[in-house]
């Protein structure tokens, strides 16, 4: 029994079995490509695509033509980021310039630092301690004109949920787009895109109960966010994202999204219950340990910990029944230390230590006892084994 217990919902979650069985009609009798409309099996595929845009629209508090499919958050980072920096800079008033936080997700810092090839300037600014970004250091350099800031919804390590109303704020008066990364947030806090500032925001279906290999990039109307198209070819998705739309993938994440809507209150408060019943079991079980990023806004089902003096990497190959991640780089023999908790300002000793566990929706009290029984055990053992990070 190898890897029993599934703690890794900030990597990906299981598809919801309504969602899948949503799905299957378009991979079999419902095959028409979405665009062929000039018959009914094109018609039919178009509709389902549509209804699904409207659920995730729906989710988010935006309108479905705001929303443009991509093949998950990464696509949509890169399309938002450069496409939206390639258009002010080409077609506006050559402002070259982009900002993001330093813990943002690899797609994004990669994104904005391919940009420099461009002739982009790239500014990385700070977080803070406890894991948010640092809104002074966004005033100041938004002094400076700049075509797109980057500031992520949630943090994917150790789920921090990001001041984006306030940063939306700064960046509208400065002149300068808001893109979101909310892989992590959507579908698991409340985001309305009618309340916040925000120009582009990025979905990933498969963080959030859907199909992998389908996302989404909100792309605001009013004001206009404008951005160039990052590949040429069939002009679907207003001109945005050429290519054919996976139906069935559509509707799994429509599905995963109207599932969300419904049930987010009831399972965050479910999820952090299970969090805190965790956390009580390895005290329980005497573990000695410390939480990496602040628990007073975090995603309720992530929890990011260092066992005291122990390597990440250690404990894990100890406790064999559970599935997490040390949220950092692993090769084979090492840890690097996660960028993430580096720009936290963590030691690194504690970075290399850092375990992320991850709650969701399938996840049982039996298991979170078992799993906390079984890491503090693991942590106990890897304590006396030697010290290789
Ligand atoms: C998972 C994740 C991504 C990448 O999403 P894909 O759909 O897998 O490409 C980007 N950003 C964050 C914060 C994520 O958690």
């Amino acid at each position: 029994m190898n890897n029993s217990i599934y703690l890794d919902y900030q990597a990906t979650t299981p598809i919801d079995p309504r969602a899948l069985d949503a799905m299957l009609p378009f991979f079999r009798e419902d095959f028409g490509n979405p665009h062929s409309t000039q018959h009914s099996f094109g018609q039919r595929a178009e509709a389902a695509v549509e209804s699904a845009r409207s659920k995730i629209a729906n989710l988010i508090g935006a309108e479905a033509r705001e929303l443009i499919f991509t093949s998950g958050a990464t696509e949509s980072n890169n399309i938002a980021i450069i496409g939206a920096s390639r258009f002010r800079a080409k077609m506006g008033d050559g402002v070259k310039r982009v900002i993001v936080f330093a813990f943002e997700h690899k797609c994004v810092l990669e994104a904005a630092r391919s940009l420099k090839e461009e002739g982009f300037t790239v500014e990385v600014l700070p977080v803070t301690p406890d894991g948010f970004a640092d809104l002074d250091a966004l005033k100041h350099a938004l002094r400076t004109p700049a075509s797109v800031v980057s500031l992520m919804a949630a943090n994917n390590e150790i789920g921090t949920i990001q001041p984006i109303e306030k940063a939306g704020e700064l960046t509208r008066s400065a002149g300068a787009l808001l893109h979101v990364d909310a892989a992590q947030a959507v579908g698991k806090i409340p985001l309305s895109l009618s309340q916040l500032n925000a120009d582009l925001l990025s979905i990933s279906a498969h963080k959030m109960y859907g199909p992998k290999g389908v996302g989404a990039l909100y792309v605001r109307r009013r004001p206009r966010a404008r951005i160039l198209p990052l590949f040429q070819g069939g002009g679907q998705e207003r001109g945005l994202r050429s290519g054919t739309i996976p139906a069935a993938l559509c509707v799994g994440f429509g599905a995963a999204a109207e599932i969300a809507l419904e049930n987010m209150t009831e399972e965050a408060e479910r999820l952090q219950k299970l969090r805190t019943k965790f956390c009580d079991a390895l005290d329980a079980a005497g573990a000695k340990y410390k939480i990496n990023g602040s628990m007073t806004s975090r995603l309720p089902g992530n929890l990011n910990i260092s066992f005291d003096n122990t390597s990440a990497l250690q404990v894990m190959q100890n406790a064999t029944n559970v599935a997490i991640s040390t949220g950092s780089a692993c090769s084979s023999a090492s840890v690097e230390p996660s960028y993430v908790l580096q720009a936290l300002g963590v030691d690194d000793i504690v970075a290399a230590g850092a375990l992320r566990i991850g709650f969701g929706r399938m996840t049982t009290e039996v298991e979170v006892e078992l799993a906390a029984r079984e890491l503090a055990a693991a942590a106990r053992s890897a304590k006396n084994q030697t010290w290789a990070v």
